[in-house]
């Protein structure tokens, strides 16, 4: 299970698994917006003021919402292609309105599997990595209560409250909280999302502990604090390293003990300390 692939030589998306395939085989290679520096150029840049609004906000075109269904049910079927196999992440996959999540002008490529740009320099994360990260952090139980690093625009948090009751997400950067905060409040989600302003580094200590953690941005170390909010038998999910980035699942498996186990190589835009205005 989760055998480790290749990884793509050269700069790469982030919030991708650089060996995941599309459905017709292609590399799944598309955006890249932040880690620049480190990652060498750019295979696509938007011109994006930090405040664009949306899809949500600014209204989707008229033809989308029959298309997206499609485009979601033709998504979830090229998830199980690539080895999606619980029903559960992939019915929430496929109720969630991806195109909502992203700028107007990205909105047709929104079931592609692929990390977009959202502005601020960060990334939607590929559709695979998401269904693969609540997979494999919710295996054999149904979390009651999840964290979420790094909301971005709220998709992930959109995708596991489709079955998680209560979801906890946290993000750094002002401008995006509010752009998930817009995108999920203009959905009816069988789950709650609460989002939080602030440095997910720290954790989330006043709710823990969780059910399961996702953590979508990479720390050179995932944050130890975290280990300490997993509820024993839960699992926390997160990408480690800098240029060189796999994922890693940790599942708390005692009071003081914790297993480690590494997964596959992804490229995920980095953790980052404090907060941004
Ligand atoms: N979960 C998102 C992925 C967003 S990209 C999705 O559904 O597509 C990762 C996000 O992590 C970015 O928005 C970035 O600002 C955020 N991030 C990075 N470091 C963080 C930190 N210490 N605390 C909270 N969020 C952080």
């Amino acid at each position: 299970m989760n055998k480790p692939r290749r990884p793509a030589a050269g700069p790469g998306p982030h919030n991708t698994h650089p060996g995941a395939r599309s459905g017709d085989g292609r590399a799944a290679f598309s955006a890249a917006n932040s880690n620049t520096r480190i990652l060498g150029p750019r295979p696509f840049v938007l011109p994006r003021p930090a405040a664009t609004e949306s899809a949500a906000s600014a209204g989707p075109p008229a033809n989308l919402g029959l298309n997206s269904e499609r485009q979601r049910h033709e998504m979830v079927r090229r998830l199980r292609a690539q080895g999606i196999t619980d029903e559960r992440v992939l019915a929430a996959m496929g109720a969630v309105p991806r195109h909502l999540f992203v700028d107007q002008g990205l909105a047709s490529r929104a079931y592609d599997d692929a990390a977009l740009p959202i502005g601020y320099s960060q990334t939607i994360s590929q559709p695979w990595v998401v269904a693969h990260m609540i997979e494999a952090m919710a295996r054999d139980r149904t979390p009651q209560k999840v964290l979420e690093i790094g909301a971005g625009c709220g998709y992930q948090a959109a995708v596991l409250a489709q079955f998680v009751p209560v979801v906890h997400a946290v993000e750094r950067v002002q401008g995006l909280y509010e752009q998930a905060r817009r995108h999920l409040d203009a959905l009816a989600l069988p789950g709650r999302v609460h989002l939080s302003f602030g440095d997910g580094m720290a954790g989330l200590a006043r709710h823990a502990p969780f059910e399961g953690i996702v953590v979508a941005a990479a720390g050179v170390k995932i944050p130890e604090v975290l280990f300490d909010q997993l509820a024993v038998g839960a699992r926390l999910i997160a990408p480690e390293g800098s240029t060189h980035q796999r994922l890693m699942l940790i599942e708390r498996t005692g009071p003081a003990s914790w297993q480690r186990t590494e997964l596959e190589p992804v490229r995920f835009v980095p953790l980052r300390p404090g907060t941004q205005a």
